[in-house]
């Protein structure tokens, strides 16, 4: 259902990934930990009513990256 951005489930989400390849910046992705469902979510690092941890998002870049390599 396009915009519905609740999930069903109310499984937590847990941040999984993150896509820098579009033009909208940095997305995360996160995975259900209920159901295994994947969402993405543009990182609003700069949005002072719900930032997201950018100390997270560099430590998934870190495991990331050493885990392609
Ligand atoms: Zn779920």
């Amino acid at each position: 259902m396009p915009g519905d951005r609740s999930n069903p489930c109310q499984g937590l989400m847990a941040a999984v990934d993150y896509d820098l390849t579009g033009h909208k910046g940095l997305v995360l992705i996160f995975r259900c930990t209920q159901c295994g469902e994947l969402t993405r979510n543009i990182a609003l690092t700069d949005d002072v009513h719900a930032p997201d941890d950018y100390d997270l998002i560099l430590a998934l870049k870190q495991k990331t990256q050493s885990s392609k390599r």
